[in-house]
C-alpha cells in the first residue's frame, strides 16, 4: 500500500525540506528508475553532485554484475510497492562516483505524488559498521596476540556468586587442573596462595574492594603448586561496583618466578660484596693504623732502650725509673705485636677461587650497579665469546667491578654529564696469558696532579667518600693474581683496566 502525500499538506513545509533535512541518504526515484531527488546526505555518500546524480537510472549506481537483476527486481516492486527493506538481509552494494562499492542496508517507501508513484530509498552506509567491527576484532586479535606474548592469565572474579572465571594460562600458572568448566571458587583460588603473603594479599584486596576507593588492584604472591612448588605471581586488577558494593574484580596474572629468582640472587649477592667490602674496611684501615703506628712504637722502644743503658751505665740507682723505662720498652713492643696480630687476624682466610667467567661476572655487576641505584648511563658492552676461564673469587673481581662502575657514575653525575656513558670490554692478552677487562666512562678523568693517591687508601676528592673503594679493589686484584690500573693516556673520560690470569 503506497503512502500518499500531498505536496503542500503542511503549511509553509514542503516535501523537498523535509527530504533535504533527513539525516540519513535518499534518494526519489520515479517509477523508470531515473533519480528526481537525492539528498545532501546521499550526495555525500556517493560522492556526486546533486545536479549529476538528477536523471541517472539507479542501476548506473550499481555494479555492473547487478544491474541486469535489478531491472527486474524494479519491476517487480512496481508491481506491488510496499515499504520494505531491500535484499531481505543479504549485503547490497552500491557504487560510488570514484567507482568504489559501498556496503548498504537500503529501505523503500512508495510514495504517491500528485497520482504519479515514486520511490523512497533510504542508504544506510554498513561500510562504517563494517570498519567499527574491523577495528574491534583486529583490535581484540592485537590483545590476544599482546596477552600471548606477556603470557598473561585473566580472571573475572564474580562476588555474588564467589566464583572465579579463569582461562587457561591462569590454570597453568596455579597447576590447577581441577576446573574443567573455567571456575574456581574464590577459597580454592586463594588456598593456593602462600602461608606468608595470604596477609599482604588480604590487605591489598580488602583496599581494592573498598568502595570509597578507586578499584584498582595490584599485587605480588607466591602461589604453591599442588607438587610443593613455588611460583610468583603479579596480579593486577579493577574492581568495579555496584550500588555501593564491590560486583566483579577483572584482572590478569602473570608468571613473574624468573624476575623474582634474578632479584633473589642479586640481594645476595650484594650483601655478599658488602660483607666482604665492610671487612676489607676494617683490614684497610687496621693497617694502615698499624702502619702509621709501627714507627713512632718502634722509636718508642729504641728510645726507652738507650735510656735504660745510660741509666745502668751511669750506675742512677733509680729502681723506678728502670722500672718505668722497661716497662716502656715492653709495652712500646707489646702494642706493635698486638697490631700485626689484629691484622693478621684480619686478613686471615684462605681465598677461594673457582673457573670463572668473566664475561657474566661484567653483566652480574652491572645489574648490581644499576640495582644500587646507580642506573642512570648507557653502557656499551664489548664481551669476548670465546674468552677463557680465569681462576679467581667471584665475590672479589664483582665487588671491583662495581667500585669502578659506582666511582665511573659519581664522576660523571658531579660533573653533570649527560648523556653519560661506560665502554666495557673485555678481551685476551695474549702474550701474558691473561683476560683483560677495561672501564671507561666520559666523565672529567682524573687530574694529572693526584694520578699517583687515588690508590691510597683515605683518599677521596667526595664530600662524602671514605678513599677506600679503589685501594681495596686493587687489593682484591692483585691477591688474585692480576693488576688494576688507571690509563694514563686517556684523553676522554677515566680509564680503568685490570687483568686476571687464565685457569689453565
Ligand atoms: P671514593 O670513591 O670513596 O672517593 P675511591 O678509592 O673509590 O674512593 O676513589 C678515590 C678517588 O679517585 C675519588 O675520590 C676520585 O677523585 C678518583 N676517581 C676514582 N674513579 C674515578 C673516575 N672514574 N673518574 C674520576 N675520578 C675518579
Amino acid at each position: 500500500m503506497a503512502i500518499t502525500i500531498m505536496a503542500d499538506s503542511f503549511t509553509g513545509l514542503s516535501f523537498e525540506v523535509l527530504f533535504n533535512a533527513m539525516s540519513e541518504a535518499m534518494l526519489l526515484v520515479n517509477d523508470t528508475g531515473h533519480v528526481v531527488l537525492a539528498n545532501p546526505v546521499a550526495q555525500n555518500l556517493l560522492g556526486y553532485a546533486e545536479s549529476e546524480l538528477v536523471n541517472m537510472t539507479v542501476e548506473q549506481l550499481m555494479p555492473i554484475r547487478y544491474r541486469e537483476h535489478h531491472l527486474n527486481y524494479r519491476q517487480t516492486y512496481l508491481n506491488d510497492p510496499r515499504q520494505r527493506a531491500m535484499g531481505k538481509g543479504r549485503n547490497l552494494v552500491l557504487l560510488n562516483r570514484a567507482g568504489q562499492e559501498l556496503a548498504v542496508d537500503i529501505s523503500l517507501s512508495p510514495i504517491k505524488i500528485n497520482h504519479q508513484l515514486y520511490v523512497l530509498a533510504t542508504l544506510n552506509s554498513t561500510n562504517q559498521l563494517h570498519q567499527v567491527e574491523d577495528a574491534l576484532e583486529a583490535s581484540e586479535e592485537r590483545l590476544q596476540l599482546a596477552k600471548q606474548a606477556a603470557n598473561l592469565g585473566i580472571f573475572d572474579f564474580d562476588f555474588e556468586h564467589n566464583t572465579i572465571h579463569w582461562d587457561n594460562r591462569m590454570q597453568q600458572i596455579w597447576e590447577n587442573s581441577d576446573s574443567s568448566d573455567g571456575t574456581i571458587t574464590y577459597e580454592k583460588f586463594t588456598h593456593a596462595i602462600h602461608p606468608k603473603d595470604l596477609a599482604i594479599y588480604q590487605t591489598t584486596f580488602d583496599k581494592a574492594t573498598d568502595p570509597s576507593g578507586d578499584g584498582e588492584f595490584h599485587t605480588e604472591f607466591r602461589v604453591i603448586h599442588p607438587d610443593g612448588t613455588i611460583c610468583w605471581v603479579a596480579m593486577a586488577g579493577q574492581v568495579h561496583f555496584e550500588e555501593g558494593h564491590p560486583s566483579r574484580l577483572l584482572g590478569m596474572a602473570r608468571d613473574i618466578t624468573p624476575r623474582k629468582t634474578l632479584e633473589e640472587e642479586l640481594k645476595i649477592q650484594r650483601a655478599e660484596t658488602e660483607t666482604l667490602f665492610k671487612q676489607q674496611v676494617a683490614i684497610h684501615t687496621a693497617s694502615a693504623i698499624a702502619h702509621e703506628l709501627n714507627q713512632p712504637l718502634t722509636a718508642i722502644s729504641a728510645y726507652s732502650e738507650v735510656a735504660l743503658h745510660v741509666v745502668e751505665n751511669d750506675q742512677i740507682n733509680n729502681p723506678e725509673i728502670k722500672r718505668a723505662l722497661k716497662g716502656c720498652v715492653e709495652q712500646a713492643q707489646r702494642a706493635g705485636q698486638s697490631l700485626h696480630e689484629l691484622v693478621d687476624f684480619l686478613q686471615k682466610g684462605e681465598i677461594s677461587t673457582e673457573k670463572i667467567n668473566l664475561n657474566k661476572i661484567v653483566m652480574d655487576a652491572l645489574r648490581i650497579a644499576r640495582s644500587d641505584g646507580y642506573s642512570e648511563f648507557h653502557v656499551q658492552v664489548h664481551l669476548e665469546p670465546h674468552l677463557p676461564t680465569v681462576l679467581a673469587n667471584r665475590l672479589h673481581i664483582q665487588k671491583s667491578l662495581v667500585n669502578l662502575l659506582r666511582n665511573a657514575v659519581e664522576a660523571m653525575r658531579t660533573a653533570n654529564i649527560a648523556p653519560s656513558a661506560i665502554t666495557i670490554t673485555v678481551k685476551t692478552l695474549q702474550e701474558k696469558n691473561m683476560a683483560m677487562v677495561t672501564v671507561q666512562d666520559n666523565g672529567p678523568g682524573v687530574e694529572q696532579a693526584i694520578i699517583q693517591q687515588i690508590f691510597e687508601p683515605f683518599f677521596t676528592t667526595k664530600p662524602t667518600g671514605i678513599g677506600m673503594g679503589l685501594s681495596i679493589s686493587r687489593t682484591l686484584i692483585e691477591a688474585n693474581g692480576g693488576q688494576l690500573w688507571l690509563d694514563p693516556d686517556t684523553k676522554e673520560g677515566a680509564k680503568f683496566h685490570f687483568t686476571l690470569p687464565f685457569a689453565s
